[in-house]
């Protein structure tokens, strides 16, 4: 089959408007706002590349320099809609390229001068590709599959344009505007028709995993302390239990707050709150960042260390009830002292059995509460 332009042109008219659709069907239910820009980017691209069939019948003005300029308008919505997605707001010198562009204007003749204006107008696109590509670096999440892909996809776009851009200023290569002739212009509807394909869906794929990623978040983490819930707890445990070993033992320890109730009666809730919040920032600052730390429910928290021992175990505990005693003495006196119980167990080999470890040090605290309370109990693991 003969390798035609316009047909090459038509497909990338219906997949842009299909990515259009798609990217303002996935807004209605993400509602990210980026989405809405990268949705009219397509649009424009349906608009320019719909206006680009005219040269065929002789609309230069329109059928290059208007759809070509609509190009870069294009990439300039995909450039605003990744500065919205990482938050950052893009530098106010973008704005220059509007009148820049407007100056192509008197070279647009199709002739000697139409080289000089594709190697400008491929310019814009590919630096507002690439741009739109770094921005992708300032997500705090970049390492995620899905704005890695976005990254790399719009940068390898931009290089593409870069490259076209030098090509149409090389002496001797053929360009024709109006014919669609020479071997970049064929190239680049080629790279048209693959760059919406995967633009588009690397678009939705980073707004999905970024979706995901926080609600995973919402369902792991503890809202009041921001720990990890039992939930969250029960997800990672296995990591650290599949580590232990004779000679690097892991820890399970189990805290409840002795007499919180009181607390709570006496000084309100928001007393409690307070200090529950207290444990866990305690609790952070005390243990190792590898540490699992979570507040199961209640006034109950569990910590999982790996590679520790009994007297690392026992001297932790001492250090976090004696900042928890003091701050909770300080901030709201009660007739019987609000203080931590501790029940842990040691785990000198690999499992998987979260629950019978759980078990176990529940029977430590357990004891611990029964002895008077305010106190570690460690519970050796069998
Ligand atoms: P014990 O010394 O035996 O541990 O008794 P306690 O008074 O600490 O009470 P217990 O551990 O049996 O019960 C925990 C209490 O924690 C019950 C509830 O009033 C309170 N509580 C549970 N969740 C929250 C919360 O999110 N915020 C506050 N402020 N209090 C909570
Ligand atoms: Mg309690």
């Amino acid at each position: 089959m003969a390798f035609d332009p316009r047909t090459i042109l038509t497909i990338n008219v219906a997949l842009a408007l299909a990515a259009a659709l798609y990217l303002l069907l996935e807004w209605r239910s993400a509602r990210e706002r980026a989405l809405v820009y990268w949705s009219a980017g397509f649009l424009l691209v349906v608009i320019g590349s719909s206006l680009s069939l005219l040269r065929s019948y002789g609309f230069y003005f329109i059928g290059v320099w208007f759809a070509n300029g609509l190009l870069v308008l294009a990439h300039a919505c995909f450039m605003l809609g990744v500065a919205r997605f990482v938050n950052h707001a893009p530098s106010r010198l973008w704005w220059l390229l509007v009148p820049a562009w407007c100056a192509l204007l008197p070279l647009a003749d199709w002739t000697l001068s139409s080289r000089l204006y594709m190697a400008v107008n491929s310019l814009f696109v590919g630096a507002l590709a690439i741009h739109a590509g770094q921005l992708l670096k300032l997500e705090p999440g970049a390492a995620s599959l899905g704005t890695r892909q976005l990254h790399y996809v719009l940068l390898a776009h931009g290089l593409f344009y870069l490259v076209k851009a030098a090509y149409a200023l090389a002496p001797g290569t053929l360009l024709d505007l109006s014919l669609y002739q020479g071997l970049m212009i064929r190239v680049s509807l080629i790279e048209g028709v693959m760059a919406i394909l995967l633009i588009a869906l690397s678009m939705t794929g980073t707004v999905r995993y970024r979706r995901e990623r926080q609600i995973t978040r919402l369902a792991e983490r503890d809202p009041l302390t921001s720990l990890y819930n039992r939930r969250g707890f029960q997800a990672r445990a296995p990591f650290l239990l599949a580590d232990a070993h004779p000679s690097r033992p892991g820890a399970l320890l189990l805290i409840d707050i002795d007499n919180f109730k009181l607390m709570n009666d006496m000084h309100g809730h928001a007393a409690g709150d307070h200090m529950l919040v207290s444990l866990s920032d305690l609790a952070r600052q005390l243990l190792p960042g590898d540490a699992l730390k979570a507040r199961l429910g209640g006034d109950e928290f569990a910590l999982l260390l790996k590679d520790t021992s009994a007297s690392a175990i026992q001297e932790l505990s001492d250090e976090l009830r004696r900042a928890f005693n003091a701050l909770a003495a300080e901030a709201y006196a009660t007739p019987k002292p609000v203080t931590l119980s501790l029940g842990a167990t040691l785990i000198d080999t690999p499992t998987q059995d979260l629950s019978s470890l759980l078990g176990q040090g529940d029977q430590a605290l357990y004891e611990a509460k029964r002895d008077g309370r305010d106190q570690l109990k460690i519970l050796s693991h069998a």
